[in-house]
C-alpha cells in the first residue's frame, strides 16, 4: 500500500498538471516528468528537518558550507542549551553561541550570522514567522539578502522551508541536473536557475519543497562529478543523448 505522504505528493502532481499554464509549455511538462520520476525513485524527503520555523532557519544558516550532519549536531547543541528561539538566542553572548555551534565549522562567523539574522527577525517581525508568511515576497527577499552573511541559497531555504513561501532553492545539485539535461544554459547562475524553475512551474511551496529535496537526492546518488546515468531514474529524459558535462 502506498504511504500517505507519497499518495498526497502524487495527488498534488496530478493537480499541478491540470493547472492552466502557457499553451504547450513543454518545459513545464518535462520538469514535472523529472519530478514524478524522482519522487517515484526516492519518495517524499520530509524536508526541512526542524521542530519550529526558527529552528529551520537556524539550520539553514548552520549548514552553509557544511554537511547537514554537522549542522544538525550544532542545532541539537543550541536546543540543549535552550537557545532555539529568537529571544533566547539574541540574549546569549556571541561566545556562548559560537561554542555551542562548534560542530558546524566556522563557528565564530556563523554565530555572528545567527545573531544578525535573529536581530533582523526580532526588529522586523517580533521574532515570529507569521509576518514573513504574509509580507510581499519580492521586498521580503531583498530585505533578507541585505542581512550580512545570508546569500541567495540560504535566504531561499529560509523563505521556502521556514516561512512556506513559493521560492525555488536552485542550489548546486539542482543546477547541475538541469544543466546536464540542457534545460539550463551552461554555467547558468543561481538567479537564472531559480527564475527558470519559478517561471515554468506552478507557484507552489509544496512542489518547490519536494522538487528541491529530490534533486538533492539524485545529485548525491547519481548525478555526481562523474554522472551514473545508466542507473539513474532520469536517464529517459536524456533520450539517448549524453548529458552535457
Ligand atoms: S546522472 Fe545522468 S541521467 Fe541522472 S540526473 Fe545526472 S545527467 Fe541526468
Amino acid at each position: 500500500m502506498m504511504a500517505p505522504s507519497m499518495r498526497s505528493a502524487r495527488l498534488a502532481l496530478s493537480a499541478w498538471r491540470r493547472i492552466p499554464g502557457p499553451p504547450r509549455d513543454l518545459v513545464r511538462a518535462r520538469l514535472l516528468r523529472l519530478y514524478r520520476d524522482l519522487l517515484r525513485r526516492f519518495g517524499p524527503q520530509g524536508w526541512w528537518p526542524g521542530r519550529t520555523p526558527f529552528e529551520i532557519a537556524v539550520g539553514a544558516i548552520l549548514t552553509q558550507h557544511t554537511a547537514w550532519s554537522q549542522a544538525a549536531r550544532a542545532v541539537a547543541a543550541l536546543r540543549a542549551r535552550g537557545r532555539l528561539s529568537a529571544r533566547a538566542l539574541a540574549a546569549a553572548p556571541e561566545a556562548v553561541i559560537a561554542e555551542a555551534i562548534r560542530p558546524a565549522g566556522t563557528y565564530r562567523l556563523k554565530a555572528r550570522r545567527l545573531r544578525d539574522f535573529t536581530a533582523w527577525l526580532l526588529a522586523r517581525f517580533g521574532g515570529r514567522f507569521e509576518g514573513m508568511r504574509r509580507a510581499a515576497l519580492g521586498p521580503l527577499r531583498r530585505e533578507l539578502l541585505a542581512v550580512p552573511g545570508l546569500g541567495p541559497e540560504t535566504v531561499d531555504a529560509i523563505l521556502l522551508y521556514a516561512a512556506g513561501r513559493p521560492v525555488f532553492v536552485a542550489d548546486t545539485y539542482a543546477r547541475r541536473v538541469l544543466a546536464r539535461h540542457r534545460l539550463l544554459a551552461p554555467g547558468a547562475d543561481y538567479e537564472a536557475a531559480r527564475e527558470f524553475v519559478q517561471t515554468h512551474l506552478p507557484s507552489d511551496p509544496a512542489l518547490f519543497n519536494e522538487f528541491h529535496a529530490v534533486l538533492v537526492a539524485v545529485g548525491k546518488t547519481y548525478c555526481r562529478a562523474v554522472p551514473r546515468c545508466a542507473a539513474c531514474p532520469l536517464r529517459r529524459d536524456l533520450r539517448g543523448r549524453a548529458p552535457r558535462l
